[in-house]
């Protein structure tokens, strides 16, 4: 009631086109999402790896399927910096809002549920810096719509680890793997079922590749991954956040 009283008197802007958003609780005014770009998740059968495009872009991506809002273009592009470099938790919470929708539709439609929930760990020095880490924020809220355990099943190799006392090819091996696994999962992993790993962008797929192979090295089944937003192999030019 009083959260509705002062939007009355003081309305946000939309975080798109910055008119006056009419109804509490919402960043995006009703006629920019309804013009919202994506994916629709009931044409591509939930799996966005069967999209030509896609493939194409990601083709060392050995994954069970994939699944994301939209191509990394306006207005989440906007969104996503926003949310990582500016701290804007506005755009945050819209994301987190539009990722939750994509859940719910994923779920209506019928399409299989993952068994739990894990997302790429950031690196310490970053998540200090920035507070948060936005790929787990995001796997919690497919964990709290599908009530399904989220689990910190990977860690961040510690960079640097000796590496002065490596030769060159065991340094570039060593760089190589970012990821290992959580030491209290790693006797589990065969019994937890398919795995639902969560970034918040897809730019080469490198990244979410190496946490792929990290999972199944460890006897971990092809995984789900979901993710906010693909980078187009046409459109990977200039800094990204
Ligand atoms: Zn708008």
């Amino acid at each position: 009631m009083l959260q509705t009283i002062l939007h009355q008197l003081m309305p946000n802007r939309c975080l798109w086109c910055d008119l006056p958003v009419h109804q509490a609780g919402q960043q995006v005014c009703s006629c920019c999402q309804q013009a919202l770009p994506g994916f629709d998740i009931v044409f591509y059968q939930g799996n966005l790896l069967w999209l030509p495009a896609v493939q194409q872009g990601l083709p060392k991506l050995h994954a069970e399927r994939l699944v994301s809002l939209s191509w990394y273009q306006p207005p989440y592009d906007y969104a996503i910096s926003q949310w990582k470099l500016q701290q804007q938790l506005a755009a945050g919470h819209w994301l987190l809002q539009q990722f939750r929708l994509l859940a719910q539709q994923y779920q209506a439609a019928g399409f299989p549920l993952p068994d739990c929930i894990c997302y790429i760990p950031m690196p310490p020095w970053r998540y200090l810096k920035r507070g948060f880490n936005q790929a787990r924020l995001l796997a919690e809220v497919l964990a709290k719509t599908w009530q399904i355990p989220m689990l910190p099943l990977l860690q961040r190799q510690r960079s640097g680890q000796h590496q002065r006392l490596l030769k060159r090819s065991q340094r570039q091996h060593n760089s190589r793997q970012l990821f290992q696994l959580n030491a209290v999962f790693r006797m589990q992993l065969k019994q937890l079922g398919q795995i639902a790993l969560v970034d918040d962008v897809i730019t080469t797929g490198s990244t979410l590749q190496q946490a792929c192979r990290c999972l199944q090295q460890g006897g971990a089944k092809p995984v789900q991954l979901w993710t906010l937003a693909i980078t187009a192999k046409d459109r990977r030019q200039g800094s990204l956040p």
